[in-house]
């Protein structure tokens, strides 16, 4: 698919849509001289050289990728018309985009009559669905493990809710000190993870639901990263044969609230997350009376159900045209996240066959977190073995260069996990490599090969006596 080709189609159709409205005068004032957008253009260009090569399997490190052509093309096609999904008179035509995208979602989830949209980030899907928990429960906290998004902190505090961090095993909320909190009556709703943005975990969704049941929690799932992997592990068969545990996707039908992010697995440019609520009900708590933005009231606005106003027509746009071309199915977009959880397991395999490495945990979905072996077993040496790599990888030349990233771990933590590890410091870095691009598959095999080669080659010279403690 070649992008060149559809975004020139989308400027042609979008001059003969013009065309039919006759001709509009040029304004003086915002007229440029081709010698002024040459040289702008120029130092622009210059500019942008200044980037990491996010679309290259070779960048195995933070959860960044660029957007699919499908989406670029339905991106530039609307943002040339620029429609706001505020209200329909805004954007007739992306608004019902959204309202289809939005169903399908909601289908790919097991929700039957849900409520949601599109918004602007995870972080606003998120506090949006806090927003709604409050609503519903104003006496009672929330709950998040230590693992979940900081942004469940920070939206707690800007909501006036009281917030309350539970702790993890490997990764995943304790469920016993959630079911303490809601017998104790000190919670309303807790934040499940499906795809932590560090370790990528999967909190057990299908056991929080018995809390659920006794206790009237309300169970909000934070699948901004991981969202799209219901397609794959709500089939259950699927699911196993890519050694995923189920359960959890199983469960998500009966969930309160879900947030998954578009913009993460879902191939789109940033500026598009979503929230979905499975009782439509969920609606009374955004309702307000705009003067100046309804025309045609019969209809129900997105900008009736939303926290944010403005937001790009676009972005719905964008995601329409990949999910014409990669519908929510596991053979359909989710082929490209198979390929990422098979890359991921291929990853583990070639860990576990070197001695220069070692696994920290099991990867549940896509994401690796690793760690050079320390002879003898501390702290110190893994954490500056680790930044000896990732500087290493970067420092070498563009096309042999290798991007990977670094997860800190507290030193609790990672004994929990490796016990025969002196605990020297507070908290250790460690490796973490989010093998979310489908092209990762074919290339583990010269990207791990790239990275034993970097762990022997800079981290072979024994470091001198009077080097600096790492800086954490
Ligand atoms: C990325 C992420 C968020 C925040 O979403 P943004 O789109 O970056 O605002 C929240 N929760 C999880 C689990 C995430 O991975």
């Amino acid at each position: 698919m070649d992008v060149r080709h559809w975004v020139n189609q989308a400027l042609e159709q979008h001059q003969l849509w013009r065309d039919q409205f006759g001709p509009v005068p040029t304004v003086e004032a915002l007229t440029v001289s081709d010698e002024a957008m040459t040289a702008a253009f120029a130092a622009y260009t210059e500019r942008m050289q200044d980037n990491y090569p996010f679309f290259h399997p070779r960048w195995v490190g933070q959860m960044l990728k660029p957007p699919h052509p499908a989406a670029v093309t339905g991106y530039l096609a609307a943002m040339l018309i620029n429609p706001n999904n505020h209200s329909r008179d805004a954007g007739p035509a992306t608004e019902e985009m959204e309202l289809e995208i939005m169903g399908q979602l909601a289908t790919m989830f097991g929700f039957e009559q849900p409520l949601g949209h599109l918004t602007t980030s995870g972080t606003i899907a998120n506090l949006e669905a806090l927003f709604v928990a409050r609503q519903l429960h104003p006496d009672l906290g929330i709950a998040y493990s230590e693992d979940a998004h900081y942004t469940h902190e920070r939206m707690c505090r800007l909501l006036g809710v009281q917030g309350y961090p539970i702790p993890t095993r490997m990764g995943t909320i304790d469920l016993d000190a959630v079911a303490q909190l809601a017998a104790a009556k000190k919670i309303g709703t807790v934040v499940l993870t499906a795809g932590s943005t560090g370790l990528g975990t999967v909190d057990r969704i299908d056991q929080a639901l018995e809390l659920k049941e006794r206790y009237g929690l309300r169970i909000h799932v934070d699948a901004a990263y991981g969202g799209f992997f219901a397609l794959l592990g709500r089939d259950e068969e699927l699911a196993r044969e890519l050694d995923m545990v189920p359960e959890p996707w199983l469960a998500l039908p009966q969930v309160d609230s879900i947030v998954v992010d578009p913009h993460k697995h879902g191939l789109q440019p940033y500026g598009c997350g979503a929230v979905l609520f499975r009782d439509a009900a969920a609606a009374v708590h955004f309702k307000h009376d705009s003067p100046y933005t309804y025309y045609t009231q019969s209809e129900l606005h997105l900008g009736e159900i939303s926290l944010e106003c403005s937001r790009a027509g676009a972005a719905a746009a964008g995601l329409w045209l990949t999910m014409q071309v990669l519908p929510l199915t596991h053979d359909g977009l989710g082929a490209g996240l198979a390929a990422s959880r098979r890359a991921a397991l291929a990853w583990t395999q070639r860990l576990a066959d070197d001695p220069l490495f070692a696994l920290y945990q099991r990867p549940a979905l896509d994401i690796v977190t690793y760690f050079p072996t320390a002879e003898p077993p501390v702290l110190s040496t893994v954490d500056a073995k680790t930044e000896a790599i990732v500087a290493a990888g970067m420092a070498a030349p563009a096309d042999e260069s290798l991007y990977l990233s670094v997860l800190t771990c507290s030193a609790g933590e990672f004994v929990k996990r490796h016990p025969e590890y002196a605990v020297d410091q507070e908290q250790v870095r460690i490796l973490r490599s989010v093998l979310m691009k489908p092209e990762h598959e074919a290339w583990v095999e010269p990207t791990f090969t790239m990275l034993h080669d970097f762990a022997r080659s800079s981290t072979n010279a024994a470091p001198p006596a009077d080097a600096p403690a790492a800086n954490l």
